[in-house]
């Protein structure tokens, strides 16, 4: 436990007038349909559980995505599926150690993604006592082909385990269903392709999750659909794989009002389509504004940018905006370490970024 170390997050802060821009958060509330359908489940069947297998949520979902509720776990958000996963594909490497070869060992107990990525993946490794195997992006953030990671001789095709974000998160670099294709089959264990983002981009990987028996999508109602507040997350796949999920999850892992307002997304989609269109065209002006006052935007397919600032250290950036109540994200880490990871904020938040960067290198 002494060596463990937690998952970092984005700041929180209670401050009032502040523009939060560093947790990813959408800047438009949920549907009023929503909110109607969660206020009027607030009385008394509060003191009953709720459906221990998220049953409406998941038949919607099923509909949605042209599969059958076999398909579909879901989960206190795609946190919880994620750590799930790790328990149910990854055999911890004490356990694996005793009973197999050297290469099968590091084979069952490797937790693998790429870097930069979600952060939490090497947390759920640590935790669980795996071994972690993280191969670099490119230095754009873009994909290494199979023949690449084969090359490069640091990715391994036996993993036990991998995780994709896709789109990239911290990047925002969007990546092809072709190139993920590519790279699923050639992979031996379980792929899990994390599109916590994917509603900002023009390509999803749905149909793997549907074609491949070791390819899981990972999907969550936090950001595209306003609702962090509630934990929602899903993951589609083979019947098989959902099962083991399924198998080793709390029995009420869903809360009552999160499945509510989860269904009731569903059922308001023109809703949230109007509010990605929004984002993407507010990210657009703004990475070109950005870029304008000599900041280096590489093209994102989610809802926020990594920009590259001019003249100070990110880390410079991040405490100037914070000191005009302007709230970014900076990651200590080696790739990203020049770069600020903003969210895609209301147009006005977005004028008052720029105003605050202006001012800063006035
Ligand atoms: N995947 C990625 C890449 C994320 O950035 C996040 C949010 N931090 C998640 C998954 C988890 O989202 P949630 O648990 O809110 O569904």
């Amino acid at each position: 436990m002494g060596e463990l170390r937690p998952y970092v997050y984005g700041e929180q802060p209670g401050i009032q007038g502040l523009i939060k821009l560093n947790t990813n958060e959408n800047p438009y509330p949920p549907s009023p349909r929503v909110l109607k359908a969660v206020k009027a489940a607030v009385d008394g069947r509060l003191r009953l559980y709720p459906n221990p297998t998220a049953e409406r949520l998941r038949e919607k979902l099923a509909r949605l995505h042209g599969c059958t509720p076999q398909n579909i776990i879901v989960a206190n958000g795609s946190d919880e599926l994620l750590a799930l996963a790790t328990r149910a594909f990854v055999e911890p490497a004490s356990a694996a150690r005793n009973r197999r070869s050297n290469r099968a060992f590091t084979s069952a107990a490797t937790v693998q993604y790429f870097a930069p990525s979600y952060s939490l993946y090497p947390v759920l490794a640590d935790i669980h006592g795996a071994v972690k195997n993280a191969a670099p992006l490119k230095p754009d953030f873009g994909l290494p082909s199979v023949a690449e990671l084969k090359r490069d001789g640091v990715w391994r095709f036996d993993a036990a385990l991998t995780y994709v974000t896709t789109p990239n998160a911290p990047s925002g670099c969007g990546y092809s269903t072709r190139e993920l294709e590519q790279l699923c089959r050639a992979q031996k264990g379980v792929v899990v392709l994390d599109e916590a983002y994917v509603d900002f981009a023009e390509e999803n990987t749905m149909k793997l999750a549907l074609k491949f028996p070791h390819v899981l999508v990972a999907r969550t109602f936090s950001k595209a659909y306003s609702l962090c507040f509630q934990r929602v997350g899903y993951c589609v796949g083979h019947p098989a794989l959902i099962a083991a999920l399924q198998k080793i999850r709390d029995s009420y892992n869903v809360n009552g009002l999160g499945q509510i307002a989860a269904e009731a997304t569903l059922d308001d989609l023109a809703y949230y389509r109007a509010n990605f269109r929004r984002i993407i065209a507010t990210r657009g002006r703004l990475a070109r504004e950005l870029a304008a006052l000599g900041f280096d935007v590489p093209p994102s397919r989610t809802n926020f940018i990594l920009a590259r600032p001019p003249r100070f250290p990110a880390r410079t950036w991040l405490r100037k905006l914070r000191d005009r109540k302007i709230l970014v994200r900076w990651f200590d880490e080696p790739p990203v370490r020049d770069y600020l990871r903003i969210t895609i904020g209301t147009p006005a938040e977005a004028l008052a970024l720029v105003r605050a960067v202006k001012a800063i290198l006035r």
